[in-house]
């Protein structure tokens, strides 16, 4: 290391994003990425944003905000008094609008999180010299919501909570999120709902119901736009007035002309959306259910990836066979999951060629 760097970037233990190898062709089941390509109107939303390049875009990428503030009135059956363009930041990729989230609510507080959850949450406290505490989760990987709601340490000033969650996939029901909120009116509860149109409930219906919530969601995973790298906070004007402050002090164009152009057409877009969701949801079940009749303990999913154990073998061994054989998964070496494999959902054939290579594997 340079003698030239900070003892905080020296002290950091940096997020290692999922592998996107070169060296060959895989079918990359380990990113969460969405296996479908973006509909054809993002695509030409796209090429026609790029004939204004020269130009900065919008600052405060009104057009996005409009756009998901009309898909989420029509799809949640909501008035503009529960959410309009004030309730509404855009930044590039959740992990950005996280990395305002941190400084902007956090910082001089105390936070807490689950021991198995987002790994960018205490990569993020490191950076933001936050302190942490961690929440385990119950041996199920459940979260437990009374001590969410009855038993935190009056000295913590966040709360976060992964909805669904990753890596597991579980996911906590609209009402639970929304006693925890209200048990929790002296600190900020954030839901990041990364995943949370493959089978959460959002709790974006009540945003303007309660002032200590604010929602991360990205278009990465649903939306089919992880290579553009868009992300979104939801909550009260009042809180995304504080972001914007962070954002105004750091970047004021976190989105480009390309990625609000693709992010707007995204959501007006409904029913490819939907299509392609459904697909998700649908493979995910039936891969499921071959995973447990190959005799692997398979965590039930709200999410596009499945969280599996498997049996006679480890899951380390077999991550290394799936990736000789040009499937790549993800494998986390660490307490409590180092034998589990997350596998991302992809298109029916790369899920049938991934559930063949592992019966070969599980013969050898
Ligand atoms: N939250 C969770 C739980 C995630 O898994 C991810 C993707 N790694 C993100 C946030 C960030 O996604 P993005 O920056 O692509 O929006």
């Amino acid at each position: 290391m340079t003698k030239y760097l900070s003892d905080l970037a020296k002290s950091l233990e940096p997020y290692v994003p999922g592998e996107q190898p070169k060296d060959k062709k895989y079918i990359k089941l380990n990113t969460n990425e969405n296996p479908y390509p973006p509909s054809k109107k993002v695509l030409s939303a796209i090429s026609e944003a790029a004939a204004d390049l020269r130009l900065y875009p919008d600052p405060d990428a009104s057009e996005v905000r409009e756009a998901v503030a009309e898909y989420y009135r029509k799809s949640l059956n909501l008035g503009k008094t529960e959410i309009n363009v004030d309730n509404i930041f855009v930044g590039n990729g959740s992990d950005e609008v996280l990395a305002f989230i941190f400084p902007a609510f956090f910082k001089g507080k105390k936070i807490a999180f689950a021991d198995i959850t987002y790994s960018f949450y205490p990569v993020y406290s490191a950076l933001f010299e936050i302190p942490y505490e961690i929440l385990p989760l119950r041996e199920d990987f459940s979260i437990d919501v009374e001590q969410y709601k009855n038993s935190l340490a009056d000295d913590i000033g966040g709360l976060l909570i992964c909805n669904p969650n990753a890596p597991t996939g579980r996911a906590l029901e609209l009402t639970e999120i929304e006693e925890i909120v209200k048990a929790n009116k002296e600190r900020l509860v954030l839901v990041d709902e990364a995943y949370i149109d493959f089978g959460g409930e959002t709790a974006v219906k009540l945003i303007n119901k309660y002032d200590n919530l604010l929602i991360t969601q990205t278009l990465s995973k649903s939306r089919q736009l992880a290579g553009m790298r868009i992300g979104l906070a939801l909550g009260c004007k009042e809180l995304i007035d504080g972001l914007n402050r962070v954002k105004n002090s750091f970047n004021s164009y976190t989105a480009d002309r390309l990625a609000i152009a693709a992010a707007k057409a995204a959501f007006e877009d409904t029913e490819y959306f939907d299509g392609r969701r459904n697909k998700i949801i649908a493979t995910r079940e039936r891969i499921y259910r071959e995973l447990c009749n190959l005799g692997f303990n398979v965590i039930p999913s709200a999410a596009n990836f499945l969280f599996a154990e498997p049996s006679g073998i480890s899951a380390a061994e077999v991550f290394k066979k799936l990736r000789e054989q040009g499937i790549l998964v993800r494998y986390f070496d660490k307490p409590r999951i180092n034998n589990r494999l997350r596998i991302s959902i992809g298109t029916d054939a790369e899920m049938d060629n991934m559930i063949e290579t592992l019966k070969s594997v599980l013969k050898s």
